[in-house]
């Protein structure tokens, strides 16, 4: 049975309005989006017929600033996930410094069964859709999961064409040459990096002979396994939605790499062992990084679960029964929240720059983000031991917080 992401989300809220005493009135405030746009899309196929496609833009709360948040083409995505995602991504932003509130898009459609011309098609028929909540100073969609530099560049153009002027900051993780930023590709995995190098020390042990086991290789998974294995963390396994790759030698990732560009898959790879997706989840390993959908790690795996440290590449891939199992167990678990903030940071990073005119060297992207996540790790880091709370309460408590100081500011509450 999918469990619904939203309960979940809507679970951790009331854990942490309960632990933090807030008003009751914050929690009705919060849980859900202050705004949620579904549209219908037509889109001329190749063939010559239209086919109509469903999206969705949701605003969860505007206190800290206009919105931001990332856009899913994905063909299981339902409006209760883009309204959990849209709450993470409000908490994600507080926790990490952004001065935005949080949003999500998607639309229902698997893009890899479209040529490209339909799925420039698709994309310019979204922005026009949802054109009368989004903007520069409104709400800006970023890139997820089935989206790319590709669809933000043809997002932008279609936005910009619209409005009739440039405006760059209204969409973000576009292509460089129109003022995406330096490192926005890696930086989700840049930032999980950093995670992990802070839970490492933290336990006093080095990356340098760990091993790791990673869900998902598209943009997270990919950039992940290769940062990692530059660290010299032996990548065991990796997955994509059809299949799963494991050598308990470790991957060459280059090679599988090279392998899934040329084929579209991880499926039929020559030098490696095919294994399930749950087996992967559940292989011997000090590192697991899930790195695709949410809801992976579930209270019927959670006991099976052998990593040390589980570093959360993708949003919510943990439920609260396999948490509280997990933490039982003394897994160390680095929170979504904040351990996969790259992304939303650099994207924070690219819209300064945009608004800017500037264009800042990768160098100075990356030490950016080491700065923050860093000092949010010390935080929230401070925060679990001191109170002898879970790391993602910790994150909580320091998110809510602003918002609800911001809405308290503004009145709201
Ligand atoms: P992507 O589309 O580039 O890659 C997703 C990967 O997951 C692919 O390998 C795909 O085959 C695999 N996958 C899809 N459905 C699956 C399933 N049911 N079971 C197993 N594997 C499956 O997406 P991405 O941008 O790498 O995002 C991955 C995760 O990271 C998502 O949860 C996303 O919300 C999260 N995330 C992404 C970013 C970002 O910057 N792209 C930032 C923060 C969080």
């Amino acid at each position: 049975m999918k469990i619904n992401a939203f309960e979940v989300a809507l679970e951790q809220l009331i854990n942490a309005t309960e632990y933090m005493k807030l008003e009751p009135e914050i929690y009705e405030i919060m849980k859900e989006p202050m705004a949620q746009l579904t549209v219908r899309i037509p889109v001329r196929m190749d063939n010559g017929k239209v086919k109509i496609f469903t999206g969705f833009r949701f605003q969860h709360n505007t206190a800290l600033g206009p919105t931001r948040g990332g856009t899913r083409f994905h063909s299981e995505e339902t409006p209760e996930d883009v309204k959990a995602l849209s709450l993470w991504m409000t908490l994600k932003n507080a926790l990490n410094e952004i001065p935005n509130g949080g949003a999500k898009g998607g639309v229902i459609v698997d893009p890899r069964k479209l040529s490209q011309e339909e799925l420039e098609r698709l994309c310019r028929g979204y922005i026009r859709k949802i054109a009368p909540s989004i903007g520069a100073w409104k709400d800006f969609p970023g890139a997820d999961i089935g989206t790319s530099a590709q669809t933000q560049s043809w997002m932008m153009d279609e936005w910009e064409t619209m409005n009739m002027h440039h405006e760059a900051s209204g969409i973000s993780g576009k292509m460089i040459v129109l003022g995406g930023s330096e490192g926005r590709q890696e930086a989700t995995s840049r930032g999980l990096l950093f995670a992990t190098r802070e839970m490492v020390r933290a336990r006093e042990l080095e990356m340098k002979g760990l091993t790791a086991v990673i869900q998902g290789f598209g943009k997270v998974g990919w950039h992940l396994a290769k940062l990692y294995q530059q660290d010299g963390v032996r990548v065991l396994a990796v997955s994509d939605v059809y299949s799963a790759l494991y050598d308990p030698k470790g991957l060459d990732i280059l090679d599988v790499y090279e392998y899934v560009e040329r084929s579209g898959t991880l499926r039929g790879y020559p030098k490696a062992m095919e294994i399930g997706n749950q087996e992967l989840l559940e292989l011997e390993c000090d590192i697991l990084a899930p790195c695709a959908v949410q809801n992976v790690i579930t209270g019927e795996n959670a006991l099976r679960i052998k990593a040390k440290f589980l570093i959360e590449g993708a949003n919510g891939p943990t439920t609260p029964e396999a948490e509280e199992i997990l933490i039982n167990r003394g897994v160390f678990i680095a929170p979504d929240l904040w351990a996969n903030s790259g992304g939303t940071i650099v994207a924070h990073f690219e819209r300064v720059q945009n608004l800017h005119d500037d264009h800042w060297g990768e160098e100075k992207v990356n030490a950016k983000l080491e700065k923050i996540n860093h000092k949010v790790f010390k935080e929230i880091y401070a925060l679990h031991t001191e109170k002898n709370i879970s790391m993602r309460l910790a994150c909580w408590i320091k998110a809510i917080s602003k918002v609800v100081e911001a809405m308290k500011a503004r009145g709201w509450v």
